[in-house]
């Protein structure tokens, strides 16, 4: 093991995701997960993973004990705000002894705007910005805020570092990010697409260019980042191209909860027909709808396979239409790289579900893509490799994404390390 150390967080409203990550390696050292954050219920779970640097002598040490993988918890009812889930950080390192180790944080920022096309050394000026930035992402922006300020806090004398969802996408063309309303939005507002999963994308994609031996400079990629959230995106000579989400992460694919593209008229349809206000229709389209309000089951991808094997008929639908649809984007997103050499799967349904890639593929034989069933099978839990016929092009791939791993890399790199 290295002696610097980064530690990536990502701060949701009620939530907070560590990960502390050696900056030589890329290893995951010790995760942990703070849910219930603002009530009296707030906790924090700490998990420990085999370090292949750490010689067995010292891994009793390490792990105090406990087996490699272990999880603790700790209760946060003394302090139960991000910044006391960031101090039971900061003490379970320090019974480790490895408090000094740490050199710099990442945070993940889900909406930098226009403003950032990259990862940022975050200073007053940044932080000001991103509280430009909350109109556009209402929900999110404000808790990434409190895990940056609740970092300050408690490690005062570190480097902090933000890396945005939305910065890969900045490379988009006008006709890509523009909507069709009038231009003054966009002129007041910054209403424009912008687009998620950048992290993601920017990781992906040269990994699917090394298993096509190539370079991401000379692929034209369509990747698609299927997780509770999802999205595409047509990377194109390393750049971002076009993307299906939006101005917020609503737009664009059927998600476990979200309902993606759908007609604009809704919110008037549901205020005259249904009664409800933004607020209710908003909602409903953002936590009622997708697999979830089809289904009238799950969102998650795994329960509605299993229930759709044993003819659950909303489960069943679910999976048509999330399928169809995602086959459409992809479709389409191959205008925006003007042919495609790979299609590529990731996030925890494109990483693990050969169910969803053999029915996505399976609409897309005109573009000329196929799939090998026993490839498909096979290549899941982590795995890496082509799933396509032997020798036939366009490709399509399994990636496993690793979006912690990125945040560090830009850490390191931004703190110098
Ligand atoms: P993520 O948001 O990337 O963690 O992905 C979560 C989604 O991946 C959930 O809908 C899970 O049901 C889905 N998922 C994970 N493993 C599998 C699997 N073996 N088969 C189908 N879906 C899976």
């Amino acid at each position: 093991m290295s002696d610097k150390l980064i530690l990536v967080l990502n701060c949701g409203s009620s939530s907070l995701k560590g990960a502390l990550i050696d900056n030589h390696s890329g290893e995951v050292i010790l995760s942990c997960l703070a849910e219930k954050l603002t009530t009296p219920d707030a906790y924090i779970t700490f998990k420990y993973f085999e370090h292949p640097n750490v010689k067995p002598a010292d891994r009793a040490s390490w792990f105090n004990g406990r087996a490699d993988g272990d999880k603790h918890e700790v209760s946060l009812s003394g302090n139960h705000d991000h910044t006391g889930a960031v101090q039971a950080l900061l003490d379970e390192l320090t019974t480790h002894n490895l408090q000094n180790l740490v050199k710099a944080i990442g945070h993940r920022v889900v909406h930098g705007g226009e403003k950032y096309s990259g990862s940022v050394v975050i200073t007053d000026d940044v932080i000001a910005t991103l509280e430009e930035c909350i109109p556009l992402a209402p929900l999110h922006n404000p808790a990434n805020l409190t895990g940056i300020r609740a970092a300050q806090s408690i490690f005062p004398e570190l480097t902090n570092v933000g890396v945005f969802d939305t910065a890969f996408h900045q490379t988009m063309p006008e006709h890509a990010y523009t909507y069709a309303v009038p231009r003054e939005l966009y002129r007041k507002y910054g209403f424009r697409r912008y687009g998620f999963h950048g992290t993601s994308f920017r990781y992906v994609a040269p990994a699917a260019a090394q298993i096509l031996g190539k370079n991401v400079e000379d692929c034209a990629l369509v990747i698609a980042h299927l997780g509770n959230g999802a999205s595409v995106c047509a990377v194109k000579n390393g750049e971002s191209k076009d993307t299906s989400m939006g101005v917020t992460p609503l737009e664009g694919l059927v998600m476990g909860t979200r309902s993606g593209d759908i007609d604009p008229s809704t919110c008037s349809f549901l205020a005259e027909n249904a009664g409800m206000d933004v607020k209710a229709v908003t909602d409903l389209l953002n936590k009622k709808s997708g697999l979830l309000g089809i289904s009238e089951l799950s969102n998650d991808c795994r329960t509605i396979q299993e229930a759709a094997d044993e003819g659950h008929a909303g489960a069943k639908l679910a999976l048509e239409v999330m399928t169809y649809r995602l086959a459409k984007y992809i479709a389409s997103m191959a205008v925006a790289t003007d042919g495609i050499d790979a299609l590529v799967f990731t996030g925890g349904i494109g990483e693990n579900s050969n169910v969803v890639r053999s029915k996505t593929v399976g609409y897309l034989g005109f573009l000329g893509l196929t799939i090998d069933e026993k490839a498909n099978d096979a290549t899941r839990f982590g795995a890496a490799g082509i799933i396509s016929e032997a020798g036939k092009t366009p490709a399509v791939l399994v990636v496993p994404t690793n979006e912690e791993r990125m945040i560090a890399m830009d850490t390191g790199r931004l703190a110098g390390l």
